[in-house]
């Protein structure tokens, strides 16, 4: 199935143009970048003047939540004011639940955003068993529901999304798909077909999800069945509750990067815990990772695709040492360009050598191997880290590893008896090779790339290997330089995530010179790796990125149970303003703590409600006991 133009020559995949009043989204036009206020939206002023901030920093569509009819008309006063100050960026209303209040702002804003999810549904979170006959009397239930909307929209010339989220699914729909991306498809597909009945198509659909696996196979099958049903709406990427910092910006650009590189998108939205306005700014930055990669090198045609892009598998591979076959992917730092290396350097990437116990203490954040180039150790490493040298050096003392060229490889019978690392780009893969390592136990590829489609070469590499049965480990390269922190989280995000979630490397090696500290890269290189699933090394925190209905201080409270739980490597604890989301996006945190009434939390034991209605200050102590009671707590280390 076919979900893209093309694996190996990158070129977007072609929407129809869809007018949002004065923006145009889809075909040729640019990536639109858009955001969601944070604000009460019966304050018309702080909404208005959270706009102008949004509109200011670069935010080309702005969304605003409409949770019932007075918030809806309180949109006119909003867009009025708006106007009035010089500003006409179309509005778009957010609805959940409340068909009466999207049919007062579908005639006032330019976009009604509806989550088929709940447009018609109430959550009872049951599990019903539908016949044809009761399946087919819901779809005619939810015609009846959703039909007024549609022909409001087309006489208004207001556009829609029909927005799925992976979250609050309808109840139909998990009973019959369940939580999957089939099931998320198949939700949006249901109103779709709706609207094209009435011949209304001013549509751009959407498929968000916090889990990035979820969220690319949803996309990727979203556009799939479009391709088979000659369709081509634009589409708004998201991963929602995305978190806040380095952790939100790097699980966003998995997510949407890896659906870039292939050419899907018209319009993005970063979803962070922060103010609306710094959103966009790194929407730009993830933008421009991709500028010019149209003119990329040629790269060979994908002849018999053997990845499947809709459901993760991991590429079969030998285990050598502790790299490849059931290991988690492998973090390997670069000490190559630094000056000199000595004990202390290893704080950066995880390993605090104490002088007085004359002892590493190593945290889970500690990289597995470290590229030295030519320098000397004239010290003990830390045990559990592996130290690899350039071949030559190696050739002297044989402590460590060496990395070899594919010639040094082919030439020399001198090698480790444990570990080899073989650097290669797609370029030098040759029958030669590949027949030395498909019998060599202790091979493992370090790829590179210096394509400007960096993933879609190392992809074709991967595939190459995977047709020919080579089980070598792969480690993925990619190097930086010169750029800012922010910009590196983002493009390596993008470059190794879109291969980690197809289940291609064994590890992560990311190169950078001159883009920040080591500490940084090194998290980074970890944070790359829990965004994608494929190695849990924190604790991860769903939290939502907040809008009008947020009953309490997202940022100050998911600050506040960050600093008591960020010790809990692998629990994942989901923050969420209002029960829209919550429950739904329980099922993928072990713990919830749900805003239900003002200063009111609910929490959760995955999706069910353990404790009502809990005073906000008691809240963060209520959760602590309650994953002490699960027995998933410990105490921090000092
Ligand atoms: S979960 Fe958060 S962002 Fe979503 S509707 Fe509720 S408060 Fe708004």
């Amino acid at each position: 199935m076919k979900y893209c133009n093309s694996l190996n020559k990158y070129s977007r995949f072609k929407t129809r143009e869809v007018k949002v009043g004065n923006i145009t989204v889809g075909g040729n036009q640019p990536i639109r970048i858009q955001s969601m206020t944070t604000t009460n939206t019966m304050d018309t002023i702080e909404t208005v003047e959270e706009s102008i901030r949004m509109i200011k920093a670069g935010c080309e569509l702005v969304r605003i939540t409409a949770p019932s009819k007075k918030e809806a008309h309180n949109l006119q006063n909003i867009k009025d004011e708006l106007k009035k100050r010089g500003y006409n960026t179309p509005l778009i209303a957010d609805i959940h639940y409340t068909p009466n209040a999207a049919e007062i702002a579908a005639k006032i804003v330019e976009k009604v955003r509806v989550n088929p999810g709940n447009y018609a549904d109430k959550k009872k979170f049951e599990n019903i068993t539908y016949t044809d006959e009761s399946y087919d009397a819901e779809i005619v239930r939810i015609k009846e529901k959703f039909l007024p909307l549609v022909k409001i929209c087309k006489t208004h010339g207001t556009a829609m999304r029909i927005g799925t989220n992976h979250g609050s699914l309808s109840d139909r729909i998990l009973s019959r798909y369940g939580d999957t991306p089939k099931g998320m498809v198949e939700s949006a597909m249901e109103f779709l077909r709706i609207c094209r009945e009435e011949d209304y198509h001013n549509i751009i659909l959407s498929m968000k999800a916090s889990n990035t696996r979820v969220m690319v196979q949803a996309y990727r099958l979203l556009v799939a069945e479009m391709i088979k049903e000659k369709m081509n709406y634009p589409l708004h990427l998201g991963v929602t509750e995305a978190g806040e910092g380095e952790d939100g910006r790097i699980k966003s650009a998995v997510g949407i990067g890896t659906l870039l590189a292939d050419g899907i998108g018209d319009t993005i939205r970063v979803s962070l815990t922060e103010a609306p306005e710094h959103e966009i700014p790194v929407a730009e930055k993830l933008l421009n990772h991709f500028k010019g990669i149209e003119s990329h090198e040629d790269i060979n045609t994908i002849i018999k695709n053997p990845l499947d892009s809709f459901k993760y598998s991991r590429r079969k591979t030998n285990e050598v040492l502790n790299i490849g076959g059931g290991n988690a992917p492998i973090v390997m730092a670069d000490f190559c360009l630094k000056e000199k290396i000595s004990a202390a350097s290893f704080f950066g990437i995880g390993s605090n050598y104490s002088i007085p116990l004359d002892k590493w203490h190593i945290n889970d954040l500690a990289a597995d191997y470290v590229f030295v180039g030519n320098h000397d150790l004239d010290f003990e490493v830390p045990g559990t880290l592996g130290v690899i040298y350039n071949y030559k050096k190696w050739k002297i003392h044989k402590k460590g590893f060496p990395l070899l060229t594919v010639n040094d490889y082919l030439d020399n019978d001198e090698i480790s008896n444990k570990l080899n690392f073989i650097y290669i780009c797609l370029e030098d893969l040759n029958e030669e090779l590949l027949q030395k390592v498909k019998i060599d136990k202790t091979a493992v590829f370090l790829i590179d790339t210096y394509n400007k489609n960096g993933l879609a070469e190392q992809r074709t590499l991967f595939t190459q290997l995977m047709i020919k049965d080579i089980r070598t480990p792969v480690v993925i390269g990619r190097a930086y330089a010169n750029l800012s922190q922010e910009q590196l989280q983002l493009s390596a995000s993008s470059d190794l995530g879109g291969l980690l979630l197809d289940g291609l490397g064994d590890g992560i090696f990311i190169a950078a010179e001159n883009c920040g500290s080591y500490q940084s890269i090194n998290s980074l290189a970890f944070g790359i790796l829990q965004a994608s699933r494929t190695r849990i090394s924190k604790t991860e925190y769903i939290s939502c990125p907040s809008c009008g209905r947020t009953l309490f201080d997202l940022q100050e409270t998911t600050a506040k149970i960050r600093k008591e739980t960020d010790h809990l490597k692998g629990v994942k604890i989901g923050i969420m303003g209002c029960i829209v989301n919550g429950p739904g996006e329980m099922a993928d945190a072990d713990y919830g703590y749900v805003g239900t009434g003002k200063g009111k939390i609910t929490l959760y034991k995955e999706q069910d409600v353990v404790e009502k209605n809990i005073a906000e200050d008691k809240a963060v102590a209520s959760l602590i006991n309650l994953i002490k009671k699960h027995g998933d707590w410990v105490e921090k280390s000092n």
